[in-house]
């Protein structure tokens, strides 16, 4: 079942969104060569909790952290622990806050200190291919028109879409109806409508699509240990277009 929200709980949505965007800003200061996934996250519950929110992940079916850190072939899931970043590195970071009973989510890809051409190409395939997915975030189009825009921005590229992992609505629970894959055809899947809130989150690798899942039994890797890149909003459908929720106040 969709659940649309009203102008009132999209505001909510949009307090929790702001915690989430600040969070991630401040990861992205820390996110330096020496600094440990575990720095992070500990910090990032920190801020979090000051904020009055919580980290929607900690205990998530067991999850034992506030954020999710993913370095390199890693594509998500990750617990933060003593990995020690490295420069060169791709940090791939997830957090989502409850605010006042309602979630935000999103993640961002960092650069640790200087990477490669190749990396930095990925990364900017992804943003461009998370762009295209919430430019299709508008009442009349299908679900399927964000998968498909996120599907060519990225395999124009030459890169992969991850298909076992998927985007999805958000608002009261992390995870509501529908999913909202990063690969599909325009036109098809649930219609678009105003309140409708969805976290559109391409997962995109520079090999191949395969994933495998390690004895942690939470984070995802690429099966060609090839890298992968991460982002990720919550985004209103309105009657004026797509409302990006997951953002600083600056915005
Ligand atoms: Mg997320
Ligand atoms: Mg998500």
């Amino acid at each position: 079942m969709i659940v649309r929200k009203s102008r009132t709980e999209i505001e909510a949505m949009r307090r929790a969104g702001r915690v989430v965007a600040e969070t991630l800003a401040r990861l992205g200061e820390l996110a330096r060569p020496g600094a440990t996934t575990g720095d992070l996250d500990e910090a990032a519950e920190e801020y979090i909790r000051s904020e009055g929110g919580v980290p929607t992940f900690k205990g998530y079916r067991g999850f034992p952290a506030a954020i999710c850190t993913s370095p390199n072939s890693m594509v998500v899931h990750g617990i933060p622990g003593t990995y020690r970043l490295e420069d060169g590195d791709l940090l791939s970071v997830d957090v989502g806050v409850t605010l006042d009973g309602f979630v935000a989510d999103s993640a961002f890809t960092f650069a640790v200190g200087e990477i490669d051409s190749d990396a930095e190409r990925l990364l900017e395939v992804c943003q461009a291919a998370l762009a295209a997915g919430i430019e299709q975030a508008r009442a009349g189009k299908h679900v399927q028109d964000i998968s498909f825009a996120v599907q060519r921005t990225t395999e124009a590229a030459g890169f992969s879409v991850v298909r076992s992992l998927v985007g999805h609505g958000i608002g009261r629970s992390m995870h509501e109806d529908p999913q909202v894959p990063n690969f599909g055809e325009p036109g098809r899947g649930p219609l678009l409508q105003p309140g409708m809130t969805l976290a559109i989150e391409p997962m995109i690798n520079a090999g191949g699509p395969d994933v495998w899942m390690a004895d942690d039994r939470w984070s995802i890797s690429t099966d060609d240990g090839s890298l992968s890149a991460h982002f990720e909003h919550t985004v209103a459908v309105t009657e004026n277009g797509p409302v990006v929720l997951t953002q600083t106040q600056e915005h």
